[in-house]
């Protein structure tokens, strides 16, 4: 569908693809907000029910604004089809009861999203698909867990919060010889430095509520992969299941996309000086920050990322107390747990992103009570680090 815009850099892409133009000849993409369409006869009703007919029907499965979404996201990840969703949790959800069923058997890093845990841990798990989770870097881990059972592998890179990055090359190896699927949840980086369908991947995820938006507006998910896999499982579940995405957020995200390649750019500048600012700071123990020299997989984040992405996580000196100072001295920074808008947010995981999760996949995962995650934002770099420096300043 896209081979007009073949030859075109994904800057490109992200500004023009994916769009039908109506004969009104608007400049900006139109929002359809219409839950049905109309048929010109009886028989052209029947024709496109019964998918004979291309077109649309109802909004819970075909939506000319969702679609050019779709397309738009499709054409700047290279994949054949996506699928947009209400929110990147029922993304997860949706792949997983598309392409699962029970005795099946998932092997998920540990270090994936505290709310994909529950979801696989306690959701999935009740009816019958089996959960492993395993670290996210020692691909020994991951070949030693997998059984004849297994369906997919499942991870996020960057993770969340401490950004280890997993080797997608390896991974897409060991699934390809295991017969099973390799799913990555590309939120972090998104299609702007990191395109795991090129390196081996099967299915990407997103959660459009971050960076896609990137102004913190709407929640909302995508799947991409091929024909079969999305464009016909994932999407038959959609159809049946219903956590569509709305005609309004759609239109949000995909005038998100036309400036997500500068947005991203300008994340990762901002990320980079602030995290080397915090590695010279005397009130800070460590930073994560996967564009830094000092991370332990620095190598493989410049191989398969074309830069750190927009999150910083960083242990203070002391515990949960000397944590909390650095937020509550904040004036500026916003405190919440959402990431990847343009104003720069602070989170504290132990207690609201990984507050579900136990103490003890707490511990093993890292997310001690001394951590900060910041997602950085496009406000001025300095004022970000004065607004940080007041709090770490007291510890
Ligand atoms: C936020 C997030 C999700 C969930 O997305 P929602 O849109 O909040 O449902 C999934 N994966 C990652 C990595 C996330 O950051």
């Amino acid at each position: 569908m896209f081979n007009e815009f073949d030859d075109y850099d994904i800057q490109t892409l992200a500004v023009r693809a994916g769009y039908e133009q109506t004969p009104e000849q608007e400049n900006s993409e139109a929002i359809f907000p219409t839950s049905s369409f109309r048929y010109e006869s009886a028989a052209q009703a029947a024709a496109r029910f019964s998918g004979e007919e291309q077109g649309n029907v109802y909004s819970r499965f075909t939506n000319p604004t969702v679609r050019s979404f779709e397309n738009r996201l499709a054409a700047m990840e290279g994949a054949e089809a996506c699928v947009g969703t209400a929110s990147g949790m029922s993304a997860i959800l949706s792949t997983f009861m598309a392409l699962c069923q029970a005795g099946d058997h998932i092997v998920s890093s540990q270090s994936v999203f505290g709310t994909t845990k529950v979801l696989f841990s306690k959701y999935l798990m009740k009816f019958g698909v089996e959960i492993t989770f395993v670290s996210q870097t020692d691909v020994s881990e991951w070949r030693a867990a997998i059984k004849e059972n297994t369906k997919a592998l499942f991870l996020e890179t960057p993770s969340n919060p401490l950004t280890e990055v997993a080797n997608l090359e390896e991974l897409s190896k060991l699934a390809k010889e295991n017969d099973c699927l390799l799913v990555v949840d590309n939120c972090f980086c998104t299609p702007i430095l990191q395109r795991p369908l090129e390196q081996g991947a099967d299915i990407v995820i997103h959660s459009a509520t971050k960076f896609l938006d990137g102004q913190g507006r709407a929640v909302g998910g995508a799947v991409l992969g091929n024909a079969q896999l999305v464009g016909e499982e994932v999407r038959g579940f959609l159809r049946t299941c219903g956590p569509s995405m709305s005609p309004f957020n759609a239109w949000i995200f995909l005038k998100g996309l036309e400036t997500l390649p500068i947005r991203m750019r300008a994340h990762c500048e901002n990320a980079l000086a602030l995290a080397t600012w915090l590695g010279n700071h005397p009130k800070v123990e460590q930073v994560f920050y996967p564009g830094l020299t000092s991370h332990p997989q620095y190598e493989l984040a410049q191989k398969q990322q074309s830069a750190g992405g927009g999150l910083v996580s960083f242990r203070v000196k002391g515990g949960k107390e000397q944590a909390w100072t650095v937020i509550d001295n904040t004036r500026m920074l916003s405190i919440t747990a959402n990431l990847g808008d343009v104003k720069t947010i602070i989170t504290h995981p132990a207690t609201t992103t990984h507050g579900r999760v136990s103490q003890e996949d707490r511990d093993k995962a890292g997310i001690t009570d001394n951590l900060l995650r910041v997602s950085v934002g496009l406000e001025s770099v300095e004022d970000i680090k004065k607004d940080l420096a007041r709090g770490l300043d007291l510890i």
